[in-house]
């Protein structure tokens, strides 16, 4: 396919620029650019053709089941869509008067309220842009709780091996030690490992739950105990809040801090890098330490921002990713308590049927129920066959299906790792078991095909590698 750059010809292009309705300045010379921008000149039909072109070759939610398990490609429902794009939530600006935006406000208010209710906090922020984001503001909130106390020996920070790998990353950014605990052979929490960890060095304990085996801890009431008693705090890596909305609370088993994803639990379109918003929530104690612009109700009535007096200060511009906020919000009140609660249920449902049906064929990492996703290790079968986790990956392009997550968590061994959310239907998940018991009948047959796979996607095998180390991300 050829690049804007390439289809574009002198002349073809015009301006889709409205005319500005307040005056013109002009810039001073030194300002000003001294070359032409140079911007490739196409008509709106070759611009229309062009990005259709690009939309065939790619593959979203709206193409096909898409089990891409952390990631939550769940359905975003249109309304979604339609709320965030009236133009008193889109066309303001973020220095626009507190009582002109009194409804936005709203929003912000009700959200964190219902994100209280869901995950038993008792305040939220919605600064941080991402998961990870709010990861580093969560783990900010602990190191000030403990600076606060005059505590400085507390430097450490524990993460379980089958946290997200964001967890080690952004306590690490936050300037902590990270202290890594195996996990025991059920793929929980080893308690006795833990035990031996925590002293009046741990700062806390961040915790993903269900972990990236998908099994949620059956020791986690023990957990944060441990983790308390030796006066380190828990964080909760609630960004995949899918299996338990509605039906269990952090904040009710011992957690102080949790950040969510909006994009992944509350349904938000993501991936190529759309905007994403990680909130995080915290117990009354750390409020005052959240980051800047806390909605709260003034005092001659109305809402608007404040500080917390002991802020961590600002870790986005302004308020967050709002338009986020409204789309979670609109799909809270569009599922209400009881759908929240029977989409967490689906979740689990769905990923246990895919989990049974396929384990005929493919060894589950972790047995046991799983929640919203489980793991697949396919180690014996590349032993015995020579197929890889990436080459049934690609057999699964060539069946018109979106891969599973591949290689994660990196404790199993040539994982694939499953996510069917709550939105399909068992004939799409009945269609997608077939195609994985397909495959596996290919490698017993002709392994030495699965290694050409895909045939007749737009491109077959990149060079991954290659493309990670030397991005070419400049035209020229
Ligand atoms: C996705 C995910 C993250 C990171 O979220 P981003 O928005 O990608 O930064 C952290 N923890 C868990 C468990 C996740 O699934």
């Amino acid at each position: 396919m050829k690049l804007l750059f390439e289809i574009s010809k002198e002349g073809h292009g015009n301006s889709l620029l409205a005319k500005p309705d307040v005056p013109e300045a002009t810039l001073s010379e030194k300002a000003s650019r001294g070359i032409p921008l140079p911007l490739p000149q196409l008509s709106e039909t070759e611009l229309g053709r062009h990005y259709t072109g690009l939309m065939k070759r790619t593959f979203g939610v709206n193409d096909g089941f898409y089990p891409l398990g952390s990631c939550t490609m769940k359905y975003n429902p249109r309304l979604n869509e339609d709320m965030a794009s009236l133009a008193g939530f889109g066309n303001i600006h973020p220095l626009q008067p507190e009582h002109t935006v009194q409804g936005c406000l709203e929003v912000i208010r009700e959200t964190e309220q219902a994100l209280c209710e869901i995950s038993g906090m008792d305040a939220f922020t919605f600064q941080p842009a991402a998961g990870a984001h709010g990861e580093f503001a969560g783990v900010m909130l602990v190191k000030a709780y403990h600076k606060s106390r005059g505590d400085a020996k507390r430097t450490k920070i524990i993460v379980p091996d089958a946290a997200h790998g964001t967890n080690p990353a952004s306590a690490t950014m936050a300037g902590f030690t990270v202290v890594n605990i195996p996990s025991a052979a059920d793929g929980c929490v080893d308690i006795e490992r833990l035990r031996q960890a925590v002293g009046d060095d741990t700062a806390g304990l961040m915790l993903t739950n269900p972990n990236t085996l998908g099994l949620f801890d059956k020791n986690i009431l023990e957990i944060t105990k441990i983790v308390h008693g030796a006066g380190g705090l828990n964080y909760y890596d609630g960004a995949n809040l899918n299996a338990i909305m509605g039906i269990a609370r952090p904040g009710d088993m011992g957690f102080d801090v949790i950040h969510i994803n909006l994009h992944k639990t509350f349904s938000t379109p993501h991936g190529g890098g759309g905007p994403g918003s990680g909130p995080v929530g915290c117990k009354d104690f750390l409020r005052d330490f959240l980051p800047v612009y806390q909605v709260v109700e003034k005092d001659g009535g109305g809402l608007g921002f404040a500080n917390p007096d002991r802020t961590i200060g600002s870790v986005k511009a302004f308020y967050g990713h709002f338009l986020v906020v409204v789309r979670a919000l609109t799909y809270i009140k569009t599922l209400g308590a009881e759908g929240i609660r029977r989409a967490a249920i689906h979740a689990v449902l769905n990923a246990n049927y895919m989990r049974t049906k396929l384990s005929d064929c493919y060894e589950v990492a972790y047995g046991g129920l799983c929640m919203h996703e489980f793991v697949l290790t396919l180690q014996k079968i590349k032993d015995r066959w020579g197929v890889s986790a990436l080459d049934v990956a690609k057999a699964l392009l060539e069946n018109g299906m979106h891969p599973p997550t591949m290689y994660f968590p990196l404790i199993v061994h040539e994982a694939l790792m499953i996510e069917p959310t709550e939105t399909e239907s068992k004939e799409t998940m009945d269609e997608a078991i077939a195609v994985f018991k397909k495959i596996y009948k290919e490698i017993e047959a002709n392994p030495e095909k699965l290694h050409e796979m895909p045939l007749s996607t737009p491109v077959r095998r990149l060079d991954e590698v290659a493309a990670a180390r030397n991005p070419r991300l400049r035209y020229v």
